[in-house]
């Protein structure tokens, strides 16, 4: 079977230390954590940034901080959100694109904040903007998909010459007031995107484990880490992004699938230039 790329969403931008204390917080953490998590077998980081009471934002030399500190120690891919959290809003968002990444989210469509307070912006002129903006500073985006419709859009967003082929699909399940993480909705998505398309899960909170057995059983790639759960399982904090990193290791043995390394995940995803030079 195709080696499975395991992504790592190390600190998001929406709980903080209130959720977990294990969060990472400050650059020095945060990079740490996505060090430690390569070594357990991710390919990919998804990178938020926080400033130092813990309220996320675009901070670039933060952000310069963590793809420097693996730059200088491993060839992890970098995925920068383009939605901060806090109070990033418009094309402010862009701003992490400045910085170049492999690959950056792109969120595809208007949404809600899962604390429900704050809208995302998605509409199609904002979209057509981040995408061309994306072909500009030659960043792959990870199209995250909340619901059906998202995939829609990108499609629409492809046909206008937005997206570049193959799209990469993060199907992002179990957050609330969205796509339930369970299989048959995973397995409805599957159906509505481009043949051979590469495509990643992620189950929030207690959908994550059903969710990584799914993609690795339907040959797909999987996101765990503490953005997306802080539990390891019901009543047991999980103690580090490695610790979930780990875990979808072992499954991926049980099921026979190998762990692909950043190079491999590379090839799979299209990413042709390689690694930033440096
Ligand atoms: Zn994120």
């Amino acid at each position: 079977m195709e080696p499975l790329i395991i992504s790592v969403a190390v600190t998001g931008g929406e709980h903080g230390r209130e959720a977990t204390p294990h969060l990472p917080i400050t650059p020095e953490e945060i990079a740490r954590s996505a060090h430690e998590a390569y070594e357990a077998g991710a390919a990919i980081v998804h990178v938020h940034v926080r400033d130092d009471d813990g309220v996320p934002g675009h901070f670039l030399e933060r952000y310069r901080f963590v793809m420097d500190y693996l730059g200088e120690r491993c060839d992890m891919i970098v995925n920068l959100t383009t939605d901060p959290g806090g109070i990033v809003e418009g094309d402010a968002r862009f701003r992490s694109l400045d910085l170049s990444p492999e690959l950056a989210t792109l969120d595809a469509g208007t949404m809600q904040a899962p604390t429900g307070d704050r809208i995302v912006e998605g509409s199609l002129p904002f979209l057509r903007r981040l995408a061309g903006r994306m072909l500009e500073t030659g960043t792959k985006p990870e199209l995250e998909i909340f619901h059906s419709g998202m995939i829609r859009t990108c499609l629409q967003l492809a046909e206008e010459g937005l997206l570049e082929p193959p799209l990469y699909f993060q199907f992002v399940l179990g957050a609330a007031g969205y796509a339930p993480g369970i299989p048959g909705e995973l397995l409805g998505l599957l159906g509505q995107i481009p043949p051979r398309s590469p495509w990643s899960v992620a189950g929030i909170g207690r959908a994550s484990v059903a969710m990584t057995m799914m993609g690795i059983m339907l040959g797909g790639h999987v996101r765990v880490g503490l953005e997306d759960q802080v539990y390891y399982r019901r009543g047991e904090l999980a103690t580090s992004n490695a610790q979930l990193v780990a875990r979808a290791v072992r499954l991926a043995g049980e099921f026979g699938r190998p762990v692909a390394g950043p190079g491999e995940a590379r090839e799979l995803l299209g990413l042709v230039d390689g690694p930033p030079a440096r």
